[in-house]
């Protein structure tokens, strides 16, 4: 049968019906340890009591009034994540490409109120992603993404990623911001150096830049903190946020502090969705768990015993894994195989992983997983691996008996 979906998708021939915890259960009744949590937003895994207790208890009252009306579960996420942040104000989006577009609108608004319209650039960086609408495609600049949809969304000057040296020399009259992900999620795990996130912050104040971070992947608990700007001991002036944010219900938000947010008052901007009661149900749910004491600190050592064992699954198959690169539970395997046939030999072996830039798997596991499940996890990752080194066993063996 020919699918009546528009085709943007090579979709895998593989359903789910339900999932518990970091396990998805297909429609076929087997069983898959998911490291890919749905690219990173099953924070919380799948059927958390938590989570589905909030978003039952919500869907019996209500649902959705609009952003015209005072939504005080919206209040309350929205105060519990300034009090945990650097930012003062927060807006909700239903995505993280919405987040990103205000993010960007922000940072030209701010600019322009400070009499500065024409700085309405940004610097970019070379792999990085920032969803699919028109300016993010642009902010992100995969020519892939660009191509047949027009003229590119002016303000986007893109530099490689590390550079401080390009970021310095791109710094021109009309830059009034620069955008990061401190941990590329898209472009391949690829982690920021402290050098260079610091050294961003820096120029910022110096040229009187906003700094904003994409933190749709890496924040939110992945990276062992709340956000991953706290790796670094910098603070950005805009953090954008979705994926894990609400543990599988879409949602996105934009964090700011007062003064980046200074030009954004009544109607400059809106949603109709944003932050309706289901969302901020969902929201709240999530943020009870990561902010549990002791909660992120056991993401931080649950990703210490990823990261070792995958150090030892590379010492086993240096002939397929080249590299690990990440932080917390957001790890990246750089291949010396196709990393397409390598997530589906892991998809063989009942793993799920996910496909990245530069030949990298992602490994992105819920935040509740069990250190047995992690193990599990590295040794059907060995086993994938295997799918590669038999043919050269095989060989060896044959060469061996004639
Ligand atoms: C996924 C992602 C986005 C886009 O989020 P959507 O919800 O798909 O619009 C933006 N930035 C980063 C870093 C992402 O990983």
């Amino acid at each position: 049968m020919t699918s009546a979906l528009l085709p943007t998708y090579a979709r895998y021939q593989l359903a789910f019906e339900r999932g518990e915890g970091a396990w998805l259960i297909s429609t076929t009744g087997e069983r898959y340890l998911d490291f890919g949590g749905g690219i990173a937003v099953a924070s919380l895994g799948y059927n958390h009591p938590h989570l589905v207790e909030a978003l039952t208890e919500q869907a019996k009252k209500l649902w959705h009034t609009s952003n015209l009306f005072q939504i005080p579960g919206g209040e309350t996420l929205a105060r519990r994540l300034t009090e945990a942040t650097f930012a003062d104000y927060v807006f909700f989006t239903n995505s993280g490409a919405e987040a990103l577009e205000l993010t960007i609108k922000m940072a030209r608004k701010w600019n322009s109120a400070n009499g500065a319209p024409d700085r309405f650039h940004m610097i970019t960086f070379e792999g990085a992603f920032h969803g699919r609408t028109l300016a993010t495609i642009a902010a992100g600049g995969n020519a892939k993404y660009l191509d047949g949809f027009g003229p590119k969304t002016p303000g986007f000057d893109q530099v490689p990623f590390g550079d401080l040296g390009a970021v310095k020399a791109a710094i021109g009259p009309q830059t009034g911001a620069i955008l990061v992900e401190p941990i590329q999620g898209e472009g391949g795990i690829r982690v920021g150096s402290t050098d260079f996130i610091r050294g961003l912050r820096a120029l910022c104040d110096e040229h009187k830049l906003l700094l904003c971070f994409d933190e749709v992947q890496c924040g939110m608990g992945r990276a062992g903190k709340l956000f991953a700007y706290e790796l670094y001991g910098v603070a950005p002036d805009i953090l954008a946020s979705a994926k894990g944010i609400g543990g599988g219900f879409p949602l996105g938000a934009v964090l700011c502090t007062a003064e980046a947010g200074k030009g954004m008052g009544l109607g400059a901007h809106g949603t109709t969705y944003g932050g309706n009661p289901l969302a901020m149900a969902c929201g709240n749910a999530v943020l009870d768990v990561l902010l549990e004491p002791g909660f992120l600190d056991g993401v931080a050592r649950k990703g210490l015993l990823l990261r070792q064992s995958l150090a030892g699954l590379q010492a086993e198959h240096p002939d397929v894994v080249a590299e690990i690169r990440g932080e917390g539970l957001m790890q990246g395997l750089r291949l010396r195989v196709p990393n397409a046939d390598f997530a589906a030999a892991a998809r063989a072996e009942k793993l799920i992983v996910i496909p990245a830039a530069d030949n990298v798997v992602r490994i992105l596991p819920p935040l509740i997983v069990s250190d047995d499940e992690i193990r599990e996890a590295v040794r059907r990752l060995g086993a994938a691996c295997g799918h590669f080194e038999i043919t050269a066993t095989q060989d060896s063996k044959q060469g061996a008996s004639t």
